[in-house]
């Protein structure tokens, strides 16, 4: 059976697979278009419309349309439709089932494994999200791949490169990463990651929308088309429209029309450089600590710098990144070379479900696999070998008092696993002291970083765990407590605290507080009942 390779990104996604050839190759939607735009419209109580149509009713029916949903992944957010509760997840899901039922109809192929796309930077509960919108879509999510991993397997498949450095500069819709990867014969590994998960090309347009607006009620001072939504989804819509058309124009032009005003509004090049020069700065911010970090690990020269992601077209990225840091950047497949290496990771993981451990020593289980995929045998042993390591996306940590005894009571997140440590990650013990006389019990609280930098701050972390060490006498105050972090190369984390003096443990495999499994069988029925449509 074929596994797919899914892009779920933030403004549109794209399912790929690779055909008998060994080539990646789309497959395309219900429209014969390469990508779908990650939008959905609840029409009717029992019907929803994905993609193109979709994003066109947003002008009609805005109320009933759901679009960035990608935003929200790994957040509680609830939505009603008709009655009908929607979570990020179930949207997301929607979209994932009308890219598998358009390509299923498209490849006459079986679309049931996949592989889903994350961002480099996703945190736990987000990429826990995105499994379980997979199996509310009723696929069976073989794994995760991170959005920079799957464009460097592209591109070592295209380029068939050697041991390579290369840097990814990935701005796609609604997110930002940048990665260092080292392909070395058959390892991928990255090197380092960072990024923003609230920084993308609708960031940008957003920018036009309100020059159109402000132009239009300069023109127009007692218009009300500030307060009507639809008006709002219809400059979002032109906005994008500019912003694609200045990446090759110098200039464009929109008529702006609501109730029978009207204001014609010009935008060069230049201009929409200056409304936006501080989201480009926010991405060169990133980059430069991607540069610096990967300059601590000794990588200082990159063979290539790869734009992937649809908004690396705005000619500002290029010329930015040459001006700054002295990069020839590439545009690499923007569109489309995360849901092709996707396809090429599918088809690893495929190989390597059905040879676990890595042996292909085995001729005969060997040979058996080679048929049931299609591949020869040589490539299975390739694919079998195949290692792709990442790093830990997120500083996780432990909550602390900071303060000092007869102070006002302050708590930091003491973080234990760094950003960018390489995966697996064993660490050693890290020790921490009881703070009050008497505890009969220690609270350990897991938090991982939200912001872009790890900071200590309660506010700019989450808290995603916790558990209670018990079961001893009274300690005396500054008992000591040891605390061990590991994580393993799918990304769960394992806590195990130690109270010293007893000895009693306590033994933590996080697990997201994302839906239950329950509510993902309920989504998962709630999701099964929309005709769809595209
Ligand atoms: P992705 O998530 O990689 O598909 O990226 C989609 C983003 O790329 C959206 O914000 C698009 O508006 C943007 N995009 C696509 N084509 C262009 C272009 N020619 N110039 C600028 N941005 C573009």
């Amino acid at each position: 059976m074929t596994t797919f390779g899914i892009d779920l990104g933030t403004t549109y996604s794209c399912i790929a697979y690779v055909d008998d050839s060994g080539r990646a190759v789309i497959a395309k939607n219900a429209v014969g278009e390469d990508t779908t735009p990650s939008v959905v419209y609840f029409e009717t109580a029992d019907n929803v419309v994905v993609g193109p149509e979709a994003k066109r009713s947003a002008l009609l029916d805005p109320d009933r349309v759901v679009s960035l949903v990608k935003r929200s992944m790994g957040q509680r957010l609830d939505l009603d439709f008709d009655g009908a509760r929607h979570t990020p997840e179930s949207v997301s899901a929607i979209i994932l089932r009308e890219l598998a039922r358009a390509a299923a109809e498209q490849t006459r192929l079986e679309v049931r494994d996949v592989v889903i796309t994350v961002p480099a930077h996703f945190g736990v509960a987000e990429r826990e999200a995105t499994r379980n919108a997979g199996k509310i879509a009723g696929l069976n999510v073989l794994n995760l791949v991170p959005e920079p991993v799957a464009a460097a397997l592209h591109y070592e498949a295209i380029t068939g490169a050697g041991n390579r450095t290369i840097f990814v500069y990935d701005l796609g819709g609604g997110t930002f990463d940048t990665t260092v990867l080292r392909i070395d014969g058959t390892e991928i590994s990255v090197v380092c990651t960072d990024g923003d998960h609230r920084l993308g090309g609708a960031d940008w347009d957003a920018r036009i929308v309100d020059h159109l607006l402000s132009e239009f009620m300069d023109a127009n001072p007692e218009s009300a088309a500030d307060g009507s939504e639809d008006f709002l989804q219809g400059l979002a819509i032109a906005a994008e429209e500019m912003k694609k058309g200045l990446s090759s124009a110098r200039s464009r032009r929109h008529h702006v029309r609501f109730d029978g005003e009207a204001a014609r509004v010009e935008l060069s090049r230049e201009e929409f450089e200056e409304l936006t020069a501080d989201l480009l700065e926010r991405t060169f911010e990133i980059t430069r600590r991607t540069v610096g970090l990967a300059a601590e690990r000794g990588v200082t020269v990159f063979d290539d710098v790869l734009l992937v992601g649809g908004a690396g077209r705005m000619p500002a990225v290029a010329a930015g990144l040459r001006e700054q840091f002295g990069f020839e950047a590439k545009l690499h497949d923007p569109d489309l070379a995360v849901a092709k290496g996707a396809a090429r990771f599918a088809l690893i993981e495929s190989v390597k479900v059905r040879l676990p451990g890595e042996d292909a020593s085995d001729n005969a289980v060997v040979s058996q696999v080679a048929d049931q995929l299609g591949l020869d045998e040589a490539e299975v042993r390739m694919l079998a070998r195949k290692r792709i390591t990442t790093v830990v996306p997120r500083a996780f940590g432990v909550k602390v008092l900071k303060s000092g005894p007869g102070e006002a009571e302050i708590h930091q997140i003491a973080h234990v696993l760094q950003a960018n440590t390489p995966l697996p990650a064993h660490l050693v013990p890290h020790r921490f002291r009881t703070v009050y006389p008497d505890q009969t019990a220690i609270l350990v609280e897991i938090w991982e970083q939200a912001g872009a930098v790890a900071s200590a701050e309660l506010p700019d972390n989450t808290k995603i765990a916790e558990g209670l060490v018990s079961g001893f006498p009274p300690l005396p105050e500054h008992s000591p407590l040891n605390v061990t972090f590991s994580m393993d190369e799918l990304g769960t984390l394992r806590v195990h605290a130690v109270e010293l003096t007893t000895g009693k443990d306590l033994r933590l495999e996080v697990r997201i507080e994302g839906l239950s499994a329950a509510e993902v069988g309920l989504a998962r029925d709630t999701v099964a009942r929309y005709d769809l449509r595209e």
